[in-house]
């Protein structure tokens, strides 16, 4: 196996965790973007949100309530926060296990969209 995320789930590597449940990991990014930089993964191999099957969106919908849970916890749900998932080449997506990025903390530049 040489996902790096399989392995953080695993323990191999180690990660600063900040919120894990049955399905989904949580830890923070080795190299923050913000104050607030958190990754949020299934602890289910899917490489990108192009293979994301059809019994696999309850999972994603985990995904999204630990996000507002970690929101919560870590106190930027109020001031807000920015939920990105990288997909691919052109998406900017480096680790070819699917995450979401949690960023926050302090006032995020706009999306060039
Ligand atoms: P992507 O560009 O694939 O959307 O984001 C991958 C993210 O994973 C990057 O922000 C990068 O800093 C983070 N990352 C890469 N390797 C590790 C690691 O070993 N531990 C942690 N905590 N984050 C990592
Ligand atoms: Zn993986």
């Amino acid at each position: 196996m040489s996902c790096i995320f399989c392995k953080i789930v695993e323990g191999s590597i180690p990660s600063t965790k900040v919120y894990e449940n049955e399905h989904v990991l949580a830890f923070r990014d080795i190299q923050p973007a913000a104050p607030v930089h958190v990754l949020i993964i299934p602890k289910k191999h899917i490489a990108t949100m192009n293979d994301v099957g059809p019994g696999d969106w309850g999972l994603l919908g985990d995904v999204h309530e630990a996000a507002q849970h970690i929101a919560r916890q870590e106190g930027v749900a109020e001031s807000g926060y920015r939920l990105v998932n990288n997909c691919g080449s052109d998406g900017g997506q480096v680790v070819f296990h699917i995450h979401y990025h949690l960023l926050g903390g302090e006032k995020l530049g706009a999306l060039n969209v």
